[in-house]
């Protein structure tokens, strides 16, 4: 007789592993009055949402559904050098936008800001095309490891501790993007 395969005990919504940061109502309250801010504070304004992949495909698609205006989308792809012994915050474009942002008012859309030193480089690049404003939505901020302090969030989701986080988009090399909240992985070694 096959013996029968064991269940796994829980599933990864409900993963023992992981301390819930923000609930999934935390989040959704949260993403409400930030599109009602920004619908506000676009009204006259020619909006384009320029969400920078992966992490940010979460926060996009909930974000964009709480703004009541007329607007568009678009998508970066970039990839840091942070991992490397010096960070020179220079990044490469794996993604350019499809779309000209002449004359818009950009709105650069990213999951959480850490160092800074990714973003800091983007508005650079961002910079020199002629927008009629850029500004900065990031679902979360992490202050403690910034290091270019000048940055500027526009519009923040929640601030965080100075520890990895996980979930609604953010991965730990390439899991937990699906989870519908943000969470701390308790002991790593069993991820
Ligand atoms: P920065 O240039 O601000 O240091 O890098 C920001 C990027 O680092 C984010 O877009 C994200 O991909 C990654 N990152 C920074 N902190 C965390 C974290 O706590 N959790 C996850 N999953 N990614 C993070």
């Amino acid at each position: 007789m096959t013996a029968e395969p064991t269940l796994k005990a829980a599933t990864e919504f409900t993963n023992p592993n992981l301390e819930v940061l923000f609930s999934q109502q935390q989040i959704s309250d949260r993403i409400r009055d930030l599109g009602a801010e920004i619908t506000r504070d676009y009204l006259e304004k020619d909006l384009v949402l320029v969400s920078v992949l992966k992490g940010s495909c979460v926060f996009l698609a909930d974000l964009m559904r709480a703004i009541d205006l007329k607007m568009t989308i678009d998508f970066m792809s970039v990839s840091s050098y942070k991992n490397e012994l010096k960070s020179t915050g220079d990044v490469e474009i794996l993604k350019d936008l499809s779309n000209s942002i002449r004359g818009k008012d950009v709105l650069v859309v990213e999951d959480i800001i850490d160092t800074g030193l990714t973003l800091t480089r983007l508005l650079e690049i961002l910079g020199s095309r002629g927008a009629n404003s850029i500004k900065l939505a990031s679902f979360l901020d992490k202050p403690e490891p910034r290091i270019n302090k000048a940055l500027q969030i526009d519009y923040t989701g929640f601030v965080v501790p100075n520890k990895f986080v996980v979930g609604y988009g953010l991965d730990a090399a390439g899991r937990y993007r699906n989870l519908p909240f943000i969470a701390v992985v308790k002991d790593p070694s069993r991820a």
